[in-house]
């Protein structure tokens, strides 16, 4: 049978049903490999008890396929749609808004979301702007990728953005990260994934340090300069003592990631947003005759 919108847009539905409920309780394997290391390169004995109940969490998550936090997070969902993709992103954004609110209500989760000033609740995991989708178009592809990245609120409330000058250079990036990190001490449940966006212009650098906790654990950008930062900045926030959970220890971050872009000569924008330990993502990659290969590690 031939693959008509409203069908594709009926897979891409299940398929944001599906991903949310498997990021929420399977995290990928390199955060297990990443948590796995933590916990023999910590050396405190609190932080080694810390890690050991985190590493049982997960197991127990995995025997009884439940969730790996009762924080089911606000669903962020990053789209790289194919120039000829056959569904419109119109389309898609609605069957993404579908499948989170099937998933919240049919297995149920925990629902978050409530209006910005009433704070009365708007629905199933779903509201006005929510979940939140972003966009990469992609010319000559006729695919769909979608990442969804739950985000739980204890790391999120741990984001910072400040508007540098020029002047402050590389070591007033260097400071503000790690002040950063400082002050969040153990509210964001570390160890996790520090993400810093760098340039482009205040509300850009946010999105790029989102971004950079989206990634798959100790990947590095491909610039070798921001590569090297990554590396040093790594080496710095773990020297800082927080530990897990903010109980002291060698290990305060799993990773460091950074996003760049280029910005306006008298801007320096810098943004930090934290990635708690169970920094769950899982994505899919959507075929034009409705071929979903789901992907774990992407
Ligand atoms: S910050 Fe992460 S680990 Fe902590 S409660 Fe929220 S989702 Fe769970």
């Amino acid at each position: 049978m031939a693959t008509t919108t409203a069908s594709l847009e009926g897979t891409v539905l299940e398929a944001a049903a599906h991903l949310y409920v498997w990021a929420l309780k399977d995290i990928p394997q390199d955060l297990r490999d990443a948590l796995r290391a933590a916990r023999e390169r910590e050396t405190s004995v609190v932080g080694i008890r810390v890690l050991e109940t985190i590493r049982r969490n997960v197991e127990i998550a995995d025997e009884q396929r439940n969730l790996v936090c009762q924080d089911t997070g606000i669903a962020v969902f990053y789209c790289r749609v194919g120039e000829h993709f056959p569904l419109h992103p119109v389309g898609i954004q609605r069957a993404l808004e579908a499948g989170t609110e099937r998933a919240t209500v049919e297995h149920p989760l925990r629902s978050n979301t409530v209006h910005a000033l009433t704070r009365v609740h708007t629905g199933a995991n779903v509201g006005y702007r929510v979940p939140i989708v972003h966009w990469q178009f992609v010319p000559g592809w006729d695919g769909l990728d979608v990442k969804c990245v739950p985000k739980g609120s204890g790391s999120e409330n741990m984001s910072f953005l400040k508007m540098l000058v020029p002047a402050d250079g590389v070591n007033g990036i260097k400071r503000f990260v790690l002040e950063s990190i400082v002050e969040a001490g153990g509210k964001p449940c570390p160890p996790g994934i520090v993400g810093i966006g760098i340039g482009g212009s205040a509300d850009y650098a946010l999105h790029l340090a989102k971004e950079a906790i989206a990634r798959p654990i100790g990947t590095r950008n491909p610039d070798p300069l921001v590569a090297e930062l990554e590396d040093e900045l790594y080496g710095l926030l773990n020297e800082t003592g927080i530990g897990p959970m903010g109980l002291g220890g060698d290990v305060t971050v799993l990773q460091c990631h950074i996003e760049h872009a280029d910005t306006h000569m008298t801007l320096n924008p810098v943004a930090v947003n934290y990635q708690c330990w169970a920094a769950r993502r899982a994505s899919a990659h959507i075929a034009p005759d409705g071929t979903v290969d789901y992907d774990r590690e992407a």
